[in-house]
């Protein structure tokens, strides 16, 4: 990597704004998942060792901005008002209200704070607001080796629209910007690159975890080990599909499951009932086919899948399935996840695998009776002596949840940056930082 890291730079009494990913899920105020926080800690402890004024901020989640400019309904609960009766309308704004006020104690880092603070076994100073008083405070009292949180990114409005004034501020609380924030590394907001694009920050470097990431990620990408298998699952089809392209440049084999897979078995012809599909992109899929097939790569998609009338609702309840071969859907009927002949091909696939990467689980793996495909992947994985790569926050909570999570060589802190790496893009919170002299 040709990118200054915080080992470059002298730290020692220097002001460092370190933009990290604590986006962690969370339930009624209790933090569900740590690792992101986990993810973050090598950059925080040695800044604090090397003494140095360790300025914390991260977004949490999608709140309202109403806190910064007011309330406005978004795109999504303006079209669920604007389909009510008129007389209706106004109440069901007045809700929408309410929600957006609570989501003040829904999206702060406080609890964040202070499982940071037993973590470090320090105290972490919580400012109230990014760049408000509270933020003056704590950047102003901040003395060596000690360590601050901000609020929550997003809610200042300023932060998605790269505002200028909000970059300033953030600029004159720090001498040195870090960015370890994997995850919102493909983002091009304030706090992820404007600060350092703007030139408000001369000093701008990334920290242990961003480094790591590349490190391994690129390395598979540019200087994979051969076999090099790609495998591609999960629902979030248009981001998904634009990823093969570049893949089927670099990979031997790609095999593909999950939700995205039946555009390409309709783009064969077949029927495939209620399952997802994206008709805009048949095309792209017969295209990705014929690439695959000029450039030799192989090519694997379901043959077989577990199919249901209804779809799970909530999503672990039990409901009736059925095996069929791909051709075989019936009408009303919903493909969720792939079945044992597939299950076996693919497991063959990877056997001899030296190098693997993973986005997206092949089927519905919150559901028991969906998880099989995803289980059996995670497994063939976990039996290789590949380098095997996760990328995607649910395909890395499926590996945890089904108990491999150890079993693999590394799993990304972050699903949309390291899809926009496999698809071959440049991240704008790596590409604003320092070279390397
Ligand atoms: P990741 O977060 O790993 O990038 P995605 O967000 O794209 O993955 O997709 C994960 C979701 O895809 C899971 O919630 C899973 O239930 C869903 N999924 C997987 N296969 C199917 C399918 N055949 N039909 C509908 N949803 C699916
Ligand atoms: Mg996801």
């Amino acid at each position: 990597m040709n990118k200054k890291t915080i080992k470059d730079v002298n730290v020692t009494g220097k002001r460092c704004l370190v933009r990290v990913d604590f986006n962690v899920p969370m339930q009624d105020g209790v933090i569900t998942d740590e690792n992101r926080i986990n993810g973050a800690l090598p950059t925080i402890k040695y800044l604090i060792e090397n003494k140095a004024k360790v300025i914390l901020c991260s977004h949490m989640g999608k709140p309202h901005n109403i806190f910064t400019e007011g309330f406005s309904l978004n795109k999504k609960e303006k079209k669920a008002v604007e389909a009510l009766p008129e007389n209706e309308q106004a109440s069901a704004k007045a809700e929408y209200l309410k929600k957006a006020l609570k989501d003040k104690e829904k999206f702060t880092l406080r609890p964040v704070a202070e499982r940071l603070s037993e973590k470090l076994g320090q105290k972490v100073v919580f400012a109230e607001d990014v760049v408000g008083p509270s933020a003056d405070e704590a950047v102003e009292n901040i003395k060596d080796g000690e360590v601050a949180l901000l609020e929550n990114t997003q809610f200042e409005a300023g932060e998605e629209r790269r505002e200028e004034e909000l970059c300033k501020k953030l600029a004159s609380y720090c001498d040195i910007f870090v960015n370890d924030a994997f995850g919102t590394a493909h983002r091009s907001h304030a706090t992820t690159a404007a600060i350092v694009e703007y030139g408000f920050v001369k000093t701008a470097v990334c920290g242990f975890l961003i480094e790591k990431e590349l490190s391994v990620m690129a390395d598979a990408l540019e200087n994979p080990v051969r076999p090099f298998v790609a495998i591609l699952g999960g629902a979030k089809i248009a981001d998904k599909l634009k990823v093969i392209d570049n893949l089927l440049n670099k990979c031997d084999t790609l095999i593909i499951g999950g939700g995205m897979s039946y555009t390409f078995v309709a783009g064969e012809g077949y029927k495939v009932g209620n399952s997802l599909v994206d008709p805009e992109q048949i095309q792209y899929c017969l295209d990705m086919v014929k690439k695959a097939k000029d450039l030799g790569k192989k090519l694997y998609l379901p043959v077989d899948v577990v199919i249901t009338k209804q779809y799970p609702d909530p999503i672990d309840a039990v409901v009736e399935t059925e095996v069929v071969d791909i051709d075989k859907i019936p009408d009303g009927y919903e493909a969720l996840d792939i079945g044992p002949k597939t299950r076996e091909l693919y497991a063959q696939a990877v056997k001899d695998a030296k190098t693997v990467i993973w986005n997206g689980p092949m089927g519905v793996f919150e559901n028991p009776c969906f998880e099989s495909g995803t289980m059996s992947v995670a497994n063939a994985l976990a039996e290789t002596k590949a380098t095997t790569i996760i990328g995607g926050g649910d395909s890395a909570a499926a590996v945890a949840k089904l108990g491999f999570a150890d079993k693999m060589t590394h799993i990304s802190t972050g699903g949309g940056a390291s899809l926009e790496l496999f698809e071959g893009k440049k991240l704008p919170g790596i590409e604003c930082l320092n070279e390397k002299d």
